[in-house]
């Protein structure tokens, strides 16, 4: 780390050029579906104006958020780049809400060009509602649950639903779709289970594109694909096929910078608690990381960063601003003040830390923290 960088406690790099080449691995895998890209949550924590302006260079058409004020963001970061000049102005790209339209916001959708997920039969009677209001069609997604009882149309609104298809007048369906509870187990037989229901639910409403798969769904098989899939964590490197070799390319680097090292006599103690005593005369170094920046507590005693080819054990509990790493087995010159220790790049990818931390890539990546200083390698497009 150099320079105005070298003020963060730590880099994050994210390769915007492996974010396209992941889009379109997954796109020509599911052609010929369209292929969306899940931007919500920040683009699970990458940065969405960055990442859906690279992707919508790519050719990405379909963007997809979880909240009313992620689509508004979004659709300014689009709108600031879209290319001017002589080019031939594309259609803008569309932005579905799965969160749908609370009451108060419905407005929001039509003045920002936003399609609202609709997830319950109250959304389709309130939207409807809107159109005939406005003398409009208006466009939506309809979402039927097929196995999460989270959000989604239950079978017994679906049913209300095909038995009084008026409902849906001034309602423009672009899409139907359903999410898959257990994508990321091929075997698992939920999935076909799901498959058979939101086929079932499809033949009972009126015709419209249908979405089913997220990225594990995708290497479930074409049978999966139907019209649009709908990748998130797999653009991010997350592999969709968790056991087996990952096919994603890896997007995320983070160096943490060594702020201090010190020499300490067998017996003496690290950090809170107490936890860590050394065995021997050890060289510990602090980093400026911690919690507060999503290297979670729950590493403690099971992560490790990696100094060059050398992997360096995490010591004591992790606290709130800093980390504590044994160095003793690394060259010294390697490891000073203003070295860095690799948390996440070519040793170690999301998956990786996710699993010594206990959890998973998703939850590694959204709680990347914002303390980090933030480098974007370009596409090259
Ligand atoms: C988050 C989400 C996705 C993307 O899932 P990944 O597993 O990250 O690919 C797709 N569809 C819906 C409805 C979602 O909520």
């Amino acid at each position: 780390m150099t320079g105005l960088e070298s003020r963060a406690g730590a880099l994050l790099s994210i390769d915007l050029a492996a974010i396209v080449a992941n889009w379109r691995t997954l796109r020509d895998r599911a052609a010929p579906a369209e292929c969306a890209a899940v931007v919500k949550a920040d683009a699970y924590g990458l940065g969405a104006a960055e990442v859906a302006t690279a992707l919508a260079t790519a050719g990405c058409r379909v963007f997809v958020v979880a909240t009313v004020d992620e689509g508004i963001a979004l659709r300014e970061a689009l709108t600031a780049t879209s290319p001017g000049g002589m080019e031939p102005v594309p259609s803008p790209p569309a932005i579905f809400v799965l969160n749908g339209a609370p009451s108060g916001a419905q407005m929001e959708f039509v003045r920002h060009g936003l399609i609202p997920v609709l997830n319950s039969l109250a959304d389709v009677d309130s939207w409807a509602m809107l159109a005939e209001m406005l003398g409009a069609q208006l466009p939506a997604v309809l979402h039927v649950d097929t196995g999460m009882a989270r959000l989604g149309l239950p079978p017994d609104e679906l049913a209300r639903l095909a038995a009084e298809p008026d409902r849906l007048e001034g309602v423009r369906l672009v899409l139907v779709l359903s999410h898959l509870a257990c994508a990321d187990e091929p075997d698992h037989p939920f999935n076909h289970r799901q498959r058979e229901a939101f086929v079932a639910a499809r033949a009972n409403l009126p015709a419209a594109p249908a979405s089913f798969a997220n990225s594990s769904g995708i290497f479930l098989g074409t049978d999966f694909h139907f019209d649009l899939v709908r990748p998130g964590a797999a653009l991010y490197g997350v592999s969709p096929v968790p056991g087996g070799p990952n096919p994603m390319r890896p997007v995320v680097r983070l160096d943490a910078r060594i702020l201090q090292v010190r020499e300490i006599d067998s017996g003496t103690t690290v950090g809170y608690g107490a936890t860590f005593e050394a065995g021997r005369r050890t060289r510990v170094a602090t980093v400026g990381v911690g919690y507060a920046d999503g290297l979670f507590r729950s590493l403690a005693g099971r992560g490790s960063g990696w100094i060059g080819d050398r992997r360096v054990p995490l010591v004591g509990r992790v606290s709130m601003d800093l980390i504590t790493f044994d160095v003793t087995d690394v060259p010294e010159a390697l490891a000073q003040p203003d070295a860095t220790i690799e948390l996440l790049g070519d040793h170690q990818g999301v998956d990786a830390l996710a699993a010594a931390a206990g959890t998973i890539g998703y939850e590694v990546l959204t709680s990347l923290g914002a303390r980090y200083a933030r480098r974007y390698e370009p596409t090259g497009l």
